[in-house]
């Protein structure tokens, strides 16, 4: 069943265009790489979906309703949870109260995120400023997953962390994707990347000009698109 359909939207910053004609699709269950060299639209494609920079023309679906009009905070109790690029936690609260302030009743309770991160568990009644860039990632999507979301989106998941790090949180998504989470993610690490995704869509100058599954981004697309 289709989860998130965008369709055909544009969107501006002031009177600069960032998008043209963005589609895509994700269905429950589904992990949807968002793919695209830099500056192509991947985090302003997110930022629309969340409403976070209004789409001005397209249409958006989340779980059945249409969301291109609604406010913010409607799309993110609808069940679109997001770890923005560059975290942004809480910096005065602990770990767990950044945990608890998101949380939401479901599968991800406080107790399920610290099994997923134990390294976050360890860290419990530390402020989240004190955490390393990594452990702060780790929060930032322990947080999205606390509001127990339909869909989890990823910007740059891994952009910046030390490899073990990363690991982890690949390890992370590994798991998620196990337990049939649907998940939007961008990240450049494609070796990383495209094993887990099942779907691939890939951004030109503000355009969706490829999809596909993994298998047929082949070094043509990736050299065309991706700069590979
Ligand atoms: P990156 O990997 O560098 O984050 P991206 O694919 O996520 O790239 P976007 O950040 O969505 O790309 O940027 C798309 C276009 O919009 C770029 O041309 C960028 O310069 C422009 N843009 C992004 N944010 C703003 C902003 N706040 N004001 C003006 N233009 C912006």
């Amino acid at each position: 069943m289709t989860l998130l359909s965008v369709r055909n939207i544009a969107s501006f910053y002031g009177a600069s265009q960032a998008l043209f004609d963005v589609s895509l699709e994700a269905r429950e269950g589904e992990v949807v790489a968002l793919m695209g060299r830099n500056g192509m639209g991947k985090t302003t494609t997110i930022r629309a979906i969340c409403r976070l920079t209004p789409p001005q023309a397209g249409e958006i679906h989340f779980a059945g309703r249409k969301t291109d009009r609604m406010r913010p905070h409607q799309i993110a109790r609808l069940g679109v949870g997001l770890v923005p690029e560059g975290r942004r936690c809480f910096p005065n609260l602990t770990v767990e109260e950044n945990i608890k302030a998101a949380a939401r009743s479901g599968r991800w309770t406080l107790q399920a995120v610290n099994t997923l991160f134990p390294r976050l568990a360890d860290r419990r009644n530390q402020l989240a400023a004190t955490l390393s860039g990594g452990e702060q990632q780790m929060l930032a999507i322990a947080r999205a997953l606390a509001t127990n979301p339909k869909l989890i989106i990823l910007d740059e998941a891994t952009e910046g962390l030390a490899p073990v790090i990363r690991q982890d949180i690949w390890a992370a998504v590994k798991t998620l994707k196990g337990e049939g989470q649907s998940i939007l993610i961008v990240d450049k690490t494609l070796s990383e990347l495209l094993p887990v995704a099942d779907h691939c869509v890939v951004l030109e100058k503000g355009r969706s000009v490829w999809t596909g599954s993994p298998d047929a981004l082949d070094a043509d697309v990736q050299e065309r698109y991706l700069g590979v």
